[in-house]
């Protein structure tokens, strides 16, 4: 425990946070409802007994008993019962000296794992970085490989150059902007010794009302305009209101002007930010634009191979294939889904194969499977270039069809989990050779040319994708 006592030798702890019955329903929480609910809720609980169908905790205020009471009780209790069939009931009571305050004594031991609680030790308003979000840990395909250069290019501080300036990393949720923007920030801390701020733009907003308010702006400018590196996440959230943008707008010029980097992420490109003033909109626009498309099977496979080859139970390579094949949503979701599928077979006891993965992930597959046919990627794609729907299957090779048709092609490959052949043969019984040409081909032009890009993520979008 991290409170020593002094002349004493260290004290075991009074109650047992080590159940493994705990443990299992722990791994299991923190898996269904993320590290942030795991730490900031069920963390604050200590295990006290299990006994005749009572699980008893203890917590240190009645704020956190009410509230994990009010919502999370089921919960706690269903995954009790998965562990432990008897399990009627739990009973939190509040003890002031529960030790779930200061240590956690679950998972990895003390505090948030993967969490740097050092990292905001140069700016105070720093967020904290992840540890685990390296460059070393990126996997790298054709859908990032682009802002993985980029950001590799600007973390290597090496050629200040105002074409890299600001990097404007875009992409959808869940596609690995945060962990390239940390990486990014890990790298010039360690190897630069720079001043790197990091935050989002809520709270940049935040801190500019809270300075406002307090009468200290000023204070609020230099801080901001002393940094090296000043990097805003989840830009799309800016506030609307003109002063917010406007000093944000007066420190972005002043930063660039001195030669100091910028590296900010949203989930559109600068033209499409919404709300954004058009200088500012064009300023974000003039450095170095990155995007990060849906990664493809491949590399959805290769991350999941990745994460394994860094935990410790080992899972069969037609699992992995399993899941790449079927979770295409976003990284997070098959990262989600991995963790899952790893806490279930420990929690049933079984080894890990294809069936017990269906078992885990069913409603996550559910989800996929009635996210997208072939057929309404067809019918959107044609709406959006006003062609007939008919086009789709014909043999004609005008221009104005093939482009479409080669589009709705890419889509399918990319939001269902039909195959080439498969796909072929819904596109007028064309050839799998064909529809791999139609892919490459999209990749190709999206990469050359923006209105492209746009149109795809437009279509992704209103796919539900
Ligand atoms: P975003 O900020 O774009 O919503 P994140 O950066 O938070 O997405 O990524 C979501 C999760 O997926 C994180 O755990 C991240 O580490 C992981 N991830 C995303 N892309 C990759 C990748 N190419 N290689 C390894 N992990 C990735
Ligand atoms: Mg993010």
């Amino acid at each position: 425990m991290n409170q020593p006592q002094m002349n004493q030798p260290p004290q075991p702890p009074v109650t047992s946070n080590s159940n493994p019955q705990w443990q299992k329903v722990c791994a299991f929480l923190r898996n269904e409802c993320g590290d942030d609910v795991f730490n900031s809720w069920f963390a604050r609980l200590t295990f006290v007994a299990i006994d005749n169908g009572k699980v008893q905790f203890h917590v240190s205020s009645d704020f956190v008993r009410d509230w994990i009471i009010s919502h999370y009780q089921d919960r706690l209790l269903t995954s009790w019962q998965m562990v432990e069939s008897s399990v009627q009931e739990i009973v939190v009571d509040v003890v002031s000296h529960a030790v779930g305050e200061t240590d956690n004594g679950v998972g990895n031991g003390a505090g948030t794992p993967g969490v740097d609680s050092s990292a905001d030790d140069d700016l105070g308003s720093s967020l904290r970085l992840d540890t685990r979000f390296t460059f070393g840990n990126f996997v790298v395909g054709k859908s990032n490989e682009l802002a993985f250069a980029a950001a590799q290019r600007v973390a290597d501080l090496a050629t200040p150059h105002a074409s890299y300036n600001p990097l404007f990393l875009y992409g959808g949720v869940g596609l690995g902007k945060t962990h390239l923007m940390h990486a990014i920030a890990w790298h010039i801390k360690s190897q630069h010794k720079k001043n790197v701020l990091y935050m989002t733009a809520e709270k940049f907003m935040y801190q500019f009302i809270l300075a406002l308010r307090y009468k200290s702006a000023l204070d609020f400018k230099k801080k901001f305009r002393s940094v090296d590196v000043l990097m805003v996440d989840d830009f799309q959230f800016i506030s609307k209101a003109e002063a917010t943008q406007e000093e944000f707008f007066h420190t972005f010029n002043s930063l660039v002007d001195d030669n100091r980097q910028i590296v900010i992420s949203a989930d559109k490109s600068p033209d499409s930010l919404e709300g954004v003033e058009e200088r500012l909109r064009s300023r974000l626009g003039a450095g170095m634009v990155a995007y990060i498309d849906p990664a493809s099977y491949e590399l959805r496979l290769g991350i999941l191979e990745s994460k394994v080859s860094q935990m410790t139970t080992p899972i069969p390579r037609k699992v992995l294939e399993f899941i790449a094949r079927r979770i295409t949503s976003n990284v997070r979701v098959l990262e989600g889904a991995l963790n899952r599928l790893v806490a279930y077979a420990s929690l049933v006891n079984k080894p890990i194969c294809e069936d017990v993965a269906y078992e885990a992930l069913q409603d996550l597959l559910l989800d996929s499977a009635k996210r997208v046919s072939v057929e309404s990627i067809q019918k959107m794609v044609c709406q959006h270039y006003n062609v007939k729907l008919s086009e789709m299957s014909s043999p004609r090779r005008a221009r104005e069809v093939v482009r479409p048709r080669q589009i709705a092609m890419f889509l399918a490959k990319e939001m269902t989990t039909r195959s080439l052949p498969d796909i072929g043969r819904r596109f007028g019984k064309r050839d799998h050779t064909t529809v791999l040409h139609a892919i490459r081909k999209v990749e190709d032009l999206s990469r050359q040319d923006p209105s492209i890009r746009e149109d795809i993520m437009i279509l992704r979008r209103r796919l539900g994708g």
